[in-house]
Formats: structure tokens, C-alpha cells, sequence
């Protein structure tokens, strides 16, 4: 009962629905105001080998669909749903399929960050094929290694998505503080202009995005700006009518826990909480 409330509540603001076709439509929606979508299957940390064969089995379905549609959507794909937490072999394996049929169907493929301890091997395996160009990776500023990761792979060719981070990291690793992850957030990014040709800049806060479309004005960079669905609809719909290149991050299927129970840990207190669930998000 409370798992339904709660459902109703929050997950449906943030998550389009349990299929494909749920995904497909909020796309659609996004599209129809000059935004792309970036969609993600729900679900992490897969340490059964049919689970990992399920959610494959539904990211390339998800691709065909994309390119036979002409859906303006790229793909966020978690390394633990490819099977990292598996082994090494079974991720790259499922890695390249997806870049495979992606790469033949014109759908740019993204690869979210996890936790801490996920980074080298998500790291090894981009940068085991990232000439391709059409594939992303993200990085968290709140892990204090995030600085040189980004360097050496903005000097490498990399198409970064920089967010500040969602997991739980120990001090020995991440800056604690919103404004200490604030303040690296900002170094990170500048650099990016300086190193970096195309980035993207995945954040909803409002800071961050001025001082970036401050700095583009110097640099003329290929920026992309990214937000969660359902956490700054309206906005991201008035910078795609400013002539930025937005997107929206669009999650689907049943796996829906983990991720709301994340939103809600940064909404943080109760009144950004209720906000957020009282603020008309339509698009
Ligand atoms: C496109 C995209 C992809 C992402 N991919 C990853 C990933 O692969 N790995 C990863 O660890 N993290 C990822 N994240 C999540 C990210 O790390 C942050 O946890 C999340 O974006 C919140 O941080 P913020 O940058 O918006 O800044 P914050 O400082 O958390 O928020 C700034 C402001 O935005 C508003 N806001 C933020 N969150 C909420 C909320 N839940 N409800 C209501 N208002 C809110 C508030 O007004 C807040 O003051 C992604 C985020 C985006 C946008």
C-alpha cells in the first residue's frame, strides 16, 4: 500500500512507465519541443546472467525502435546491467553488442557511472573503444579522482557527460559537502571548455548551467545540457527555446526503487520535496 502511494507519488513524475512504448511516448513529447531524449532501462547491480540477457535483449529492441521511429533519443546504459558485476569478459561482451547494433542504427549510446568502485572498469572498457564516436561516459564530481579522469580522457577524444553524483561514497573518496562538489563540479567544466570540443553538461543547477553558457559564449563548444525527467520539465523546455542543445534524461520499466529513492535523497528536505511533487512539470 505504502509502495503504491509512493509509486503514485514520486516514480510516476520521474520514470515514463513500465515499457518501451511508455519511454517511446514521452520521447515523443520531448521531441515535439525541440529536446532529445536519453533513455535508460531501470535496473543495477544484475548479478544473474538472464536478468543481464533480459535487459540486453531490451536495449536492443529499444535501439531498433529509435532508429526505425526516428525518435530523437540516445541510450544510458548502467555497466552492472551488462554484467559488471559479473565479470570483466561478460560487460565488454554486451558493451560491444550494444555499440554494435547502436552504432548501425544512428543511436548515440552513453554510459552512466556507478559506484565508486565501478569506475576503472568503465573507464578500461571506453577507452578500449572510444574512437568510435559514438559513445559517451559519464563522470561524477564528487569523486575527488574525477579531475584527472577527465582530463586525460577529454585529452584523449572523449565525450564527457559531467554530473555531480548520486551514490553514497566514503570521504576517503568523494568530497562530502553539496558546495565542495558544487566548487569541483565548476573546476571540471572549465577545463572541459578549455580541452574538450563536445561535452555534456547533466545538472539542474541553475549556477552551474549560467556559468556554462557564459563560458560557451567564449569558447563556442558543442554543448549538450541534460536534466532528469520530471525535476525541471518547463526549464529545459524554455533552453531548447533559447536555441541550447537540451536533453532529458527519461528512465522506464519496473525496476523503479532505487532510482526514486535517489531523486528523493537530493530533493534532500521536505519542502523541495513537495514542491517538486506540487510544481506542474507538463510539457
Ligand atoms: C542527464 C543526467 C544523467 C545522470 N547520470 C548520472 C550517472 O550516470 N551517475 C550518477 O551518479 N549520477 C547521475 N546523474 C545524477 C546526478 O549525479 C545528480 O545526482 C543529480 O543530477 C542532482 O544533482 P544536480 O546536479 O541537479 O545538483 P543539486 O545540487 O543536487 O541540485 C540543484 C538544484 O536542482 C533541484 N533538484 C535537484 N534534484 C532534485 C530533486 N530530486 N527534486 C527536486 N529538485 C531537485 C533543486 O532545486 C536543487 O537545489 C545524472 C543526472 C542527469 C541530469
Amino acid at each position: 500500500m505504502a509502495l503504491a502511494v509512493f509509486e503514485r507519488l514520486f516514480a510516476g513524475r520521474w520514470i515514463a512507465g513500465p515499457g518501451i512504448e511508455d519511454a517511446m511516448a514521452v520521447a515523443r513529447r520531448f521531441n515535439k519541443r525541440g529536446i532529445s531524449a536519453i533513455f535508460n532501462y531501470l535496473g543495477e547491480d544484475l548479478r544473474d546472467r538472464r536478468m543481464v540477457d533480459d535487459a540486453v535483449s531490451v536495449y536492443s529492441e529499444l535501439i531498433r525502435r529509435t532508429g526505425r521511429e526516428g525518435v530523437r533519443a540516445s541510450i544510458s546504459v548502467k555497466p552492472t546491467q551488462l554484467g559488471a558485476s559479473i565479470s570483466y569478459r561478460t560487460f565488454v561482451k554486451n558493451y560491444n553488442r550494444i555499440v554494435k547494433l547502436a552504432k548501425s542504427n544512428g543511436v548515440f549510446v552513453w554510459f552512466d557511472m556507478e559506484s565508486h568502485g565501478m569506475v576503472d572498469t568503465v573507464i578500461r572498457a571506453y577507452r578500449s573503444d572510444m574512437k568510435s564516436k559514438d559513445t559517451g561516459i559519464c563522470i561524477q564530481a564528487y569523486l575527488t579522482r574525477s579531475y584527472d579522469d577527465a582530463l586525460r580522457l577529454a585529452r584523449a577524444g572523449a565525450i564527457i557527460r559531467l554530473v555531480k553524483g548520486a551514490y553514497k561514497e566514503s570521504p576517503d573518496v568523494a568530497y562530502q559537502s553539496r558546495e565542495a562538489v558544487t566548487a569541483n563540479y565548476m573546476k571540471i567544466m572549465e577545463m572541459l571548455f578549455r580541452e574538450s570540443r563536445h561535452f555534456m553538461i547533466a545538472t539542474h543547477d541553475l549556477a552551474i548551467i549560467e556559468r556554462a553558457r557564459k563560458l560557451n559564449r567564449r569558447y563556442k563548444r558543442n554543448v549538450e545540457y541534460a536534466m532528469l525527467n520530471g525535476i525541471r520539465n518547463p526549464y529545459a523546455v524554455s533552453m531548447a527555446s533559447r536555441g541550447e542543445s537540451v536533453s532529458v534524461y527519461v528512465p522506464f520499466g519496473r525496476a523503479w526503487l532505487n532510482y526514486s529513492y535517489r531523486r528523493l535523497k537530493e530533493a534532500g528536505h521536505l519542502s523541495l520535496i513537495l514542491k517538486s511533487v506540487l510544481e506542474n512539470q507538463a510539457i
